[in-house]
């Protein structure tokens, strides 16, 4: 075990760490703000106190304080700190769970001032509202105003305070069309600074993630927010059996096929059984290693990791074992310990079985690279009076374009595919059977890129 490692056997009756997620709409900043997040954490974090995680950042309480500067009195928090996960986006939002919904506690949701509103912030703000998961807006990329005079350190009200009268103007005048935006989404928003309670007002922080001002504000947000509203959601049951969601399925040399996870409940040990959520079926197998990136600190060649005994929520770390060839991202991982392995099986089939895919007789056909991406898309497939004939998890194979070449209407001789690859195969036999496959990594792009066909199809009918 590395000396840098958090992870040592907590106490009883501990606080985790909330999990905090960005959203927002591409180029919006959100990758730039998680390299701030994470490099003010490096720089700040005293030696061996920033460990590297495996798809997430975790940034401890002092090192918050340290950010913010007198904005945070480590004195007025009992959480631990913070723990971002690396993948931006709503798509790993949405695929990402936990017993109880999101996978994330809390969300970041990130507006481009000078582009303001978009339909993947609108997307994110749906989601976000349907999973009831508290928020903050970044409004980004204030330095892109005309005549601002960026300084990096000061906290940003002084900032804004600091600029000249037509930069502030300008600047109010973006920052209320967002807070406009925000209401016409049925959420009352104002300047963070002036909201008393965070939970019925969604607080709006001017920053720029690129020069990191209003990041320690951002950062003194969402702590603050954690603190007076998830506090009683992080007690967790630290001698308590792991729960975690899988965030990777990836090959790792000398240990075969490993997941990347990110644990949010209990504890994790080196031997552990445990149960994973499989494409066909449960897997039930026994953790080899938990694995952690090596500490920055060290010259590192290629990957490396340090082994540990035990990781307590919330962490990530990559989980080697027996048999996971056939696990799936965004499923659940359970730690069996004392209780009967039939219960946990079951419990970990009752827990894909929420996430529903209902299918009709006549429609399109769908694949995703997880169930929750799965689950996104025929929710906005339904909103859009589109009908479903079979959706399903996996590449585009042979025998998904001979279904969806059965499908009566020629309209639904299609194939949405999301985040899954093609098969040569099935690309060459869709072609013979003139089934058209839709691929994107966005789910607004696919549907619209699916209604255009259908449109073209219409008009070609008429
Ligand atoms: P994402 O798609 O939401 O992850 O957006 P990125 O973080 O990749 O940012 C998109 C572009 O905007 C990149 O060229 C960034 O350098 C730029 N960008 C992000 N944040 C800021 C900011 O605060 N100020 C400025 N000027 N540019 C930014």
């Amino acid at each position: 075990m590395s000396d840098s490692d958090a992870s040592a056997e907590p106490t009883a009756g501990q606080l985790r760490t909330p999990i905090v997620a960005v959203l927002g709409h591409v180029d919006h900043g959100k990758t730039t703000l998680l390299d701030t997040i994470r490099g003010s954490a490096v720089t700040e974090g005293e030696a061996g106190a920033i460990t590297q995680h495996i798809g997430s950042t975790a940034v401890p309480l002092d090192v918050i304080s340290d950010i913010a500067g007198k904005l945070v009195d480590p004195d007025d928090f009992d959480l631990p700190g913070l723990l971002f996960i690396d993948t931006p986006g709503h798509h790993s939002f949405s695929t990402l769970r936990s017993r109880g919904g999101a996978l994330a506690d809390i969300a970041i949701v990130v507006v481009d001032v000078t582009d303001g509103f978009q339909p993947q912030t609108i997307e994110a703000l749906d989601i976000l509202r349907r999973t009831q998961t508290p928020f903050v807006v970044a409004a980004n990329k204030v330095d892109t105003l005309p005549g601002w005079n960026p300084d990096g350190t000061e906290p940003i009200q002084t900032a804004i305070d600091r600029q000249s009268d037509r930069v502030e103007s300008d600047l109010n005048e973006r920052l209320y069309e967002i807070i406009g935006e925000l209401s016409d989404e049925g959420f009352s928003a104002d300047m963070y600074w002036r909201v008393q309670n965070f939970q019925n007002n969604i607080g709006v922080v001017p920053l720029s993630a690129m020069t990191g001002e209003g990041v320690p504000d951002l950062l003194t947000v969402l702590m603050g927010l954690s603190q007076r509203f998830l506090k009683a959601e992080m007690s967790i049951d630290v001698g308590g059996p792991g729960a975690g969601t899988v965030l990777e399925v990836t090959e790792e040399r000398g240990f075969g096929t490993t997941l990347d996870a990110i644990v949010y409940d209990g504890t994790v040990r080196e031997d552990d059984r445990i149960v994973v959520g499989g494409v066909n079926e449960p897997i039930v197998t026994e953790v080899r290693a938990l694995l952690k990136p090596k500490p920055l600190s060290e010259i590192r060649t290629e990957k490396e990791f340090d082994t540990v005994e035990t990781v307590a929520a919330a962490d990530g770390v990559k989980i080697a074992a027996p048999d996971l060839d056939d696990a799936m991202a965004g499923a659940p991982i359970r730690v069996v310990r004392d209780r009967d392995v039939e219960d946990v099986i079951e419990e970990v089939q009752a827990e894909l079985a929420e996430i529903e895919v209902g299918t009709d007789e006549e429609g399109v056909t769908v694949k995703a690279d997880t169930l929750g991406s799965l689950e996104a898309i025929s929710g906005t497939l339904e909103d859009e009076e589109i009908p479903i004939m079979h959706a399903e998890v996996g590449d585009v194979a042979p025998r998904d374009v001979r279904m969806a070449a059965t499908a009566d209407d020629s309209t639904h001789q299609a194939i949405l595919a999301f985040g899954v690859d093609v098969l040569d195969d099935a690309r060459r036999l869709a072609e013979q059977e003139d089934v058209d496959i839709f691929e994107d990594d966005v789910i607004y792009q696919l549907v619209e890129d699916y209604d255009e066909h259908v449109t073209a199809i219409e008009e070609a009918q008429q």
